[in-house]
């Protein structure tokens, strides 16, 4: 697989190699086979204006599947002056590729959309590899991503501006959104696909030219985009990568250049990227974490709910940010939970890439440690253990990360286990006695980012609807992600900023708006100087 994703790569170094060699300024511009594909493991590459370059640090972090703890690949901490070279490269690209047309633009993301589809295995491979979700799982995440591409594809109509003739006597006025800039994207380890394509086609195709952070766990996705949307034929310097952690995020909320930042990931790195970068004066997206809940109320479905608990709980471990973590069961519907571990207990526990996995490994070694603690706090703190996920070993992979579906009841909301996020295959039960109560208990956790209600009474399902603070609301729906016709819209803790991910308000973020307003009327002349201010009609 490793082999493959490099045998791409130097295709597609190949093919860049005469304009890498062109650029005479060019640090980094070589004639010979760039060191990274060398190096075993291979060296993750950063994407400095069209060119993908190894970085001259000596500083790395491993990239380790989490199935086997072998080293995939290794990530290099980019250095000051090789950030520095990648928005440079950003801000020259960005006039000739803001003047670019249009419906060019579209077409690139047109060809893009091909090449994901063209590419989906091989992406899906790398996604397993790194990240540890099953294949199928991994297919998902670059679909996802790929919708918002085919979204971009619309672009001109979806940054039309708006126009009013004759606000006042032969004058006009019209609005514009215009491209910011040179913008952001901070991302994190759980959708190595699908968050990078919720950030970046957006942006280019509003006409901004863009640096990707990839989350230094599983980085080989962006890089593989990154080759894509060059095939498509995004100009050099239009998107570019740099690797590392804290101090390159921190170089992104610091850089004057800079315009505006999407982060996706963890409450601690949002909030600090949301404070740095604003005052800054930057435009900051920041999608964090979350505890989402499912309300089941006594006359659900029992059959499709049982399953859809299952199914948003324990997909890809646990590590979606919108996985169903918390169940309220209302009034009867406790007696739910034996069907429900039976259930779960059914569910196969393996690595992404073996056909019967229901559930692959968690992210690390930490992550598993962090998950197993929140577990046994919650059974110190007096919840019942009803599914102990905590032992599982997977023949074969004796070194993976696992951690098998695990259900804890009676959960309250003063126990850690309830107010931290997990992020892991743990389903915690709670109880409520009436929707009302249920509501509550949603309604006074910090997180916005879903909820859903299982139910068969509409009116239960309005209350629901209108009395819940969660910023994606599913009926009968586990997981209520939006396509990108409409945007995902977390909110309270789950969110920071104005402006949501993708759909219009994605392109309202990536775009600053203008409004002109014109005369072409002939001048009366003789009239004078007049100082009041203009009104338009008689007073
Ligand atoms: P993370 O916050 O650890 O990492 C995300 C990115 O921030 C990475 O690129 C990382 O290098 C950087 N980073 C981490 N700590 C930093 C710090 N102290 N200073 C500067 N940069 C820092 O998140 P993760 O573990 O990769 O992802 C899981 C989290 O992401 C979960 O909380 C999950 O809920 C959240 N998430 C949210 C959404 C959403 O749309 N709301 C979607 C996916 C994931």
């Amino acid at each position: 697989m490793l082999m493959r994703f490099s045998l791409q790569r130097v295709k597609n170094l190949r093919a860049l190699r005469p304009q890498v060699l062109a650029s005479a300024n060019s640090r980094f511009s070589t004639a010979t086979e760039p060191s990274f594909n060398h190096r075993n493991p291979p060296r993750v590459p950063n994407l400095i204006g069209g060119a993908f370059v190894d970085s001259k640090s000596t500083a790395t972090i491993d990239v380790i599947n989490p199935a086997t703890q072998e080293v995939v690949s290794r990530v290099p901490l980019t250095t000051s002056e090789e950030f520095k070279a990648a928005v440079a490269a950003a801000k020259q690209a960005f006039p000739s590729w803001r003047n670019t047309p249009i419906t060019t633009r579209q077409r690139i993301m047109f060809k893009l959309q091909e090449l994901i589809h063209r590419d989906m295995d091989k992406l899906a491979k790398n996604i397993t590899t790194e990240q540890g979700k099953t294949l199928k799982d991994a297919h998902g995440d670059v679909f996802r991503g790929l919708e918002v591409v085919e979204h971009a594809c619309g672009m001109a109509t979806l940054q039309m501006g708006e126009y009013v003739p004759n606000v006042s006597s032969g004058i006009d006025t019209y609005s514009i959104r215009e491209p910011l800039g040179v913008c952001a994207g901070i991302c994190p380890f759980n959708f190595p696909a699908m968050i990078p394509l919720w950030m970046f086609p957006v942006a280019v195709t509003c006409g901004n030219t863009f640096i990707l952070k990839p989350s230094e766990k599983d980085p080989g996705a962006s890089i593989m985009l990154a080759e894509l949307a060059m095939e498509a034929g995004l100009p050099h310097g239009v998107l570019n990568i740099v690797q590392g952690t804290n101090d390159i995020v921190n170089a992104i909320c610091d850089d004057d250049d800079i315009r505006a930042i999407s982060f996706v990931g963890s409450n601690t790195a949002g909030m600090h990227i949301y404070g740095r970068a604003s005052v800054k004066g930057k435009r900051v997206q920041s999608n964090m974490g979350a505890k989402n809940h499912g309300i089941v109320m006594p006359d659900a479905n029992k059959d499709a709910t049982l399953n859809a608990l299952v199914a948003a709980g324990f997909g890809a471990a646990g590590q979606r940010c919108m996985a169903l973590s918390t169940i309220v069961f209302v009034g009867d519907s406790e007696s739910w939970e034996n069907q429900l571990v039976e259930r779960a207990k059914a569910l196969k526990v393996n690595a992404g890439t073996e056909p019967d996995a229901d559930l692959g490994p968690v992210i690390s070694k930490q992550a598993k440690e962090r998950i197993c603690r929140l577990i046994q706090s919650g059974v110190e703190s007096g919840a019942k253990l009803l599914l102990d996920g905590r032992n599982t070993v997977v023949p074969g992979y004796e070194q993976g990360n696992f951690v098998g579906p695990t259900i804890l009841s009676g959960v309250t909301a003063d126990m850690e286990c309830y107010k931290e996020e997990i992020f892991g295959p743990v389903l915690i039960c709670m109880k409520a006695d009436s929707l009302e109560e249920a509501i509550n208990i949603v309604n006074r956790n910090k997180y916005g980012n879903g909820a859903s209600i299982f139910t068969t009474s509409g009116a239960a399902a309005r209350k629901f609807q209108t009395e819940i603070e969660a910023g994606q609301v599913g009926i009968n729906v586990p997981i209520p992600v939006p396509l990108p016709f409409f945007s995902f819209t977390g909110s309270k803790a789950s969110f920071a900023g104005d402006l949501n991910f993708y759909g219009k308000a994605g392109v309202n973020f990536y775009t600053q708006i203008k409004t002109v307003t014109q005369q072409w009327k002939g001048l009366p002349s003789g009239s004078g100087v007049s100082l009041a201010m203009p009104t338009s009609q008689k007073l």
